[in-house]
């Protein structure tokens, strides 16, 4: 198993984690047996989004002897009515949840106290600055809850947070499909027939600027919807009418900056096992391009995905790494910040190290000016 700092928390966590939509509709030893699977493979990271009464309680008896071990990131602003998940932004039904919340999980506090679903600006405009941020710092202040997050699928919002200076790790939708559409209010844009009917180049630039953000801040992201719902497993059902492996979307979300997780809703062990599977996998079985490549309706030319798949290069530079630390400060309008400066000083090899001897662009599936990127990066790094 990989582990990741997790942004500015400090916290250590598996890259590969768990979701809690799996464990639904589960006996309690069926989710003990679950997650003793998880922990004997070194998952030690779970998001509870559910306010399901049950669930929570079944996980809170699996954790019972590993919870100083295990991250756990619940989420605020979720509750149970009538038998139902309601996602509110009522005080008094917050603190009830979040009290229960912890009773159920049988645990006095959360890892990662999570504001959850925020996808509209007038939303977060309301959380932000009304009594749900306040209580959110209230309980961070008394160590109920160690970090605050946001979830969201909006990039828009999702940047105001991450520039609020409040959050600490962001939860974000995030794979190849979503990645090309811009930002929107209504999560079911992102998967609309209509709007993968036109063609489509490179992510969208919010998205984009929003991870690199994010790196830069110190503020991590662990990623919801790798598979897209399920659907980039399915030729039939991917808007590129090309199937992902579990593999290829794991490592699609975890090549992007800022991302230190990702969260796998399985329902079973073979499911888990599935994502797993990243940990030994081998870079052939990683490499996303060749679903990328070949199609006319959508293209990445020109872009970096940080996919490794021009490597290895002939002096031994990582470009992928010189190309993301490079693009850090193209976004700070030149500005090199310290964190960028020590992350590319601790690579083994420079980008001044570069021979122009071509090897890399003919490997790069997107057609990137790999000997211009790494000219400008010597040139901004001094080396
Ligand atoms: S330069 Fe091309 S092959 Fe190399 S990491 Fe970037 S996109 Fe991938
Ligand atoms: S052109 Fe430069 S970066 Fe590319 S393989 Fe050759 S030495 Fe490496």
């Amino acid at each position: 198993m990989e582990y990741r700092i997790l942004g500015r928390t400090g916290l250590s966590v598996s890259v590969i984690a768990l979701g809690c939509e799996g464990f639904m509709n589960k006996s309690e030893k069926q989710v003990c047996k679950e997650i003793a699977f998880a922990i004997s493979k070194g998952i030690n990271f779970i998001d509870i989004y559910s306010s399901n009464p049950d669930l929570r309680s079944n996980i809170g008896t699996a954790l019972i002897g590993h919870r100083e071990q295990f991250i756990i990131q619940g989420h605020l602003c979720s509750t149970w009515e009538d038998g139902q998940y309601l996602r509110t932004r009522d005080v008094d039904k917050t603190i009830a949840a979040f009290d229960d919340q912890l009773l159920r999980l049988k645990t006095d506090y959360l890892d990662i106290g999570m504001i959850h679903y925020v996808d509209s600006e007038s939303d977060f405009n309301e959380v932000f600055n009304g009594p749900i941020l306040q209580l959110a710092l209230r309980w961070k202040e008394e160590g109920k809850i160690r970090h605050i997050g946001l979830s969201s699928h909006n990039p828009t919002v999702a940047r105001l947070a991450a520039e609020s200076g409040k959050i600490d790790v962001l939860m974000f939708s995030i794979n190849p499909c979503y990645d090309l559409q811009p930002a929107s209010e209504n999560v079911d844009d992102l998967w609309a027939d209509e709007n993968y009917a036109h063609s489509l180049h490179n992510i969208d630039p919010e998205r984009e600027r929003l991870y690199e953000l994010c790196e830069q801040n110190g503020i991590g992201i662990d990623v919801m919807k790798v598979y897209g719902g399920g659907d980039l497993l399915s030729e039939a059902n991917s808007p590129f009418e090309k199937a992902f492996t579990p593999i290829q979307c794991i490592e699609y979300a975890l090549t992007r900056p800022g991302v230190a997780a990702v969260m796998i809703g399985c329902k079973t062990c073979e499911e888990m096992q599935a994502a797993l599977d990243w940990c030994d996998a081998t870079k052939e079985e990683k490499d996303y391009t060749c679903v990328m490549t070949g199609m006319e309706k959508f293209t990445w030319e020109g872009h970096c995905m940080y996919c490794g798949h021009c490597a290895p290069c002939s002096v031994g530079i990582d470009i992928a790494s010189v190309n993301k630390y490079y693009n850090l400060t193209v976004a700070q309008q030149g500005f090199v910040p310290e964190t960028v400066r020590e992350h590319y000083k601790v690579l083994t090899h420079h980008a001044s190290e570069c021979i122009r001897c071509g090897k890399c662009e003919k490997n790069c599936p997107f057609g990137v000016d790999i000997i211009g990127h790494m000219q400008k990066a010597s040139e901004r790094f001094g080396y």
